[in-house]
């Protein structure tokens, strides 16, 4: 019998059987962040314990940080700067990476790690961070852990883990015009909801997959979590290589082609099998947008907001409405046409160049509609130079959006900037639960170039109305 490549990682990582339900793990690599990962830093010190490998593990400061152009240490979030020096501190105390604020490498870690080629085929790798799948596009074994867990890692370079189920999700045909690997997971996610992927570590695969370009391969995996499952992947093929050679941390020369030569053994054998397996036709996709208050709540751009009534369990005709009071949106409105009152670009879903590129495709030559607060802020320090570079900042500042520094900014409130209290915004991050984006604010998610088309015309609007 053939082995899936989440089983060919796990047991390349595998070092014992716990016998309690747990195997223990190598990790190869460990991410943080200033929100968590300061807190790991800390325990490890006070413990008066060491990192293993500090030169494995790498911190982004991208939570807290304001995104406000000439920042400082300073930022909106109460408290916040003391995540920022109490890391800067801890991370250079230990030793390890970090790319720190006025580095132009900085960014949102799931942005960073693969941008600067550190998370790699055939690794494992973990970050106290739920999208830390979004790196599992790169062929890597990625998942999300705790603080506790993260301290334990970098002391021990382990961690005992339940081995997941495995789950393939093969999407076929191709997708049109329009339709981004951003519809492709929301519409994963609406078809079998946010908990089909509980339990599981899912392979990604299908010609979909296969003919999307790298960044692309990034959105699909980071909305994994959306889906309920423990991590996901895609295997490494061609894409894969090219968008590594040459990245500062990968490997080179003849390194480089001992590990393509292991890379290529990774893909899941043909009689491989699964203990689940769903196929997702993308031919006759439209573009994607959430009406309620999980990624689970959405239909394509020419749907309607949903009727409770219609729903037989009572369970989810009750979150339904719950979801359609908080949205403020009565059963059978047309989502396409929908007034909005902001629009944001960013986030470790969509905030790479490409997402940039694209966004700024539809919008070259227009305005944001009246009264709209649009904002765009870039992946990483490298996203934000080379869209500059290219000239897209000006495409955006004059069609009226900000242009901010990199990090993760309105993706989540966190008691600082906000795309205005009680709001109904349009957005490419990937949580639309309450709150998320502050106090009351009515999100609802969509791809880049939806969220571009819909700020021109004040109202969610689908992008092929708008081809540029
Ligand atoms: S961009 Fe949003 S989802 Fe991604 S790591 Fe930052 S806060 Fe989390």
């Amino acid at each position: 019998m053939g082995q899936t490549i989440i089983e060919k990682l796990w047991e390349a990582h595998s070092i014992a059987d716990l016998g309690d339900g747990n195997q223990l793990i190598y990790i190869d690599r460990v991410f943080f962040h200033e929100r968590t990962g300061s807190i790991a830093l800390q325990g490890l010190e006070a413990a008066g314990r060491t990192v293993r490998n500090p030169e494995q593990v790498f911190g982004c400061m991208d939570h807290i940080v304001d995104t406000i152009p000439g920042r400082t240490d300073d930022t909106m979030v109460p408290g916040g700067s003391a995540f920022i020096t109490t890391t800067r501190k801890a991370a250079h105390a230990a030793g390890v990476n970090l790319f720190d604020l006025g580095d132009d490498r900085q960014g949102i870690v799931h942005v960073v790690s693969p941008e600067q080629g550190i998370a790699l085929p055939g690794l494992t790798l973990v970050c106290p961070d739920s999208h830390t799948c979004t790196q599992g596009a790169l062929g890597a074994l990625a998942w999300g852990i705790g603080s506790t867990e993260c301290e334990h890692a970098m002391a021990t370079k382990t961690l005992a883990v339940k081995k997941p189920k495995t789950m393939r999700v093969r999407f076929t045909g191709q997708p049109g015009y329009g339709v981004t690997a951003k519809d492709m997971i929301l519409h994963l996610i609406g078809r079998h909801t946010a908990s089909g992927g509980v339990g599981y570590a899912i392979e990604f695969a299908g010609e979909a997959v296969r003919a999307l370009p790298m960044e692309a391969r990034f959105t699909l995996c980071n909305m994994a979590v959306e889906f309920g499952a423990w991590s996901c992947i895609i295997a490494p093929d061609q894409t894969t290589y090219a968008y590594l050679a040459g990245r500062p941390y990968a490997p080179k020369g003849h390194t480089w082609e001992q590990a393509l030569a292991y890379w290529q053994t990774l893909p899941s054998d043909d009689d491989a099998s699964f203990d689940k397996e769903t196929v997702i036709d993308c031919s006759a996709l439209v573009p994607q947008v959430t009406w309620g208050t999980s990624p689970q709540h959405e239909t394509g751009i020419d749907g309607i907001v949903p009727d409770p009534a219609d729903e037989p369990d009572t369970n989810h005709r009750q979150s339904i409405e719950r979801a359609l009071e908080y949205m403020d949106l009565e059963p059978g409105t047309q989502l396409a046409g929908l007034p909005i009152d902001s629009a944001f670009i960013g986030s470790c879903t969509n905030s790479r160049l490409s997402d940039l590129r694209n966004a700024a495709a539809i919008l070259k030559g227009h305005k944001v509609a009246d009264g709209i607060k649009a904002i765009c802020v870039p992946g990483s320090g490298q996203v934000k130079k080379a869209a500059e570079a290219e000239g897209l900042d000006k495409i955006f500042t004059a069609a009226g959006f900000e242009w901010r520094e990199p990090g993760c900014s309105m993706c989540f409130y966190a008691g600082g900037d906000n795309l205005g209290l009680g709001k109904r915004t349009v957005s490419s991050t990937n949580r639309n639960f309450e709150n998320r984006q502050g106090p009351g604010t009515k999100t609802h998610l969509a791809s880049p170039t939806t969220v571009a088309a819909s700020a021109i015309k004040g109202c969610l609007t689908d992008v092929r109305t708008l081809e540029p």
